[in-house]
């Protein structure tokens, strides 16, 4: 028996995880989720993101999402209630989680500090991964889940990607140590760490590797948190159906997905752990 072998996160593990839905569910009861993210500079460029976090979150079950979005972002999805702000504010909403950060720019590090005002759990995503940010939750005591790749990961450790990526296990752990926060440095493996807990995810392929999946995941991870699981077990049970979702897209369709099939593939990857 080795103990130093981290654990891989299995569907028995996870199963009872999964959030209950209550026959007298209502869309109020079931996880509320405010996304902050995009910023106005550069013609509304990365528009998208906060909008695809936002699908993820509906997507892992969410009752409602609050899209808090820069003045000029489509309204997408129909489904979410819009917040157009002008600057990195965060208005009155009533949500139980956030995801922050996503295509965030120059706003990504304001808005997570507004964010924190709000004492939400909260997902820590892309232009929101500062180390000062991190210090701040972990100061303030509010839960968190950072979720950089190699390159944020490394921006955090202050390490280049590639010592990043090749030694994974160990860098999500130190990242977890230094932080007092949840971590989930993704790629492959996509590794989960917080205090001494580590977990490798099993599910994900390189279709995951295009543009707006990272996105999808943190709206995803929040909508857990909103449905009150911990940070550590929203964060391995997000990250094992998110790839679970990429599996059954490479499956059917091979290379070639977009980053909004794999949120709407998240309710099947559900059921499937079901
Ligand atoms: P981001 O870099 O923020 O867009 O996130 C990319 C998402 O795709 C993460 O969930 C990664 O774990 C996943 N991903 C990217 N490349 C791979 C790969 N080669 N194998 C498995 N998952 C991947
Ligand atoms: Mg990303």
């Amino acid at each position: 028996e080795r103990e130093d072998l981290p654990e891989v996160a299995s569907p028995e593990a996870l199963r009872p995880l999964l959030p209950k839905r209550p026959l007298t569910a209502h869309k109020g009861s079931v996880g509320r989720v405010g996304v902050l993210g995009g910023y106005k500079g550069e013609g509304l460029r990365y528009a998208g993101a906060p909008l695809l976090a936002a699908l993820g979150a509906y997507r892992m079950g969410a009752g409602l999402v609050h899209l808090v979005a820069p003045e000029g972002t489509p309204l997408e999805p129909l489904e979410a209630v819009f917040h157009p702000v002008p600057s990195p504010t965060l208005p009155p909403l009533k949500a139980e989680a956030l995801a922050v950060g996503m295509g965030g720019g120059p706003w990504g590090r304001a808005w997570a500090l507004k964010a924190l005002e709000a004492r939400l759990p909260t997902v820590l995503d892309a232009d929101a991964l500062h180390p000062e940010v991190a210090e701040a939750y972990r100061k303030a005591g509010v839960p968190a889940v950072l979720t950089p790749h190699a390159g944020e990961a490394g921006r955090l450790l202050g390490a280049s990607p590639e010592e990043v990526a090749k030694d994974p296990l160990t860098a999500a752990r130190a990242l977890a140590e230094r932080t007092g926060l949840a971590v989930v440095l993704k790629g492959n493996p996509t590794v989960v760490a917080e205090g001494e807990r580590l977990s490798v995810n099993p599910t994900g392929n390189p279709a995951l590797a295009t543009g707006g999946t990272g996105d999808v995941l943190s709206g995803a991870i929040a909508a857990l948190l909103a449905a009150g699981l911990r940070p550590f077990d929203a964060a391995r049970l997000g990250v094992y159906l998110h790839g679970l979702a990429g599996d059954l897209l490479a499956e059917e369709k091979g290379v070639g997905l977009l980053a909004r099939e794999v949120a709407e593939a998240l309710p099947r990857a559900r059921r499937l752990l079901q």
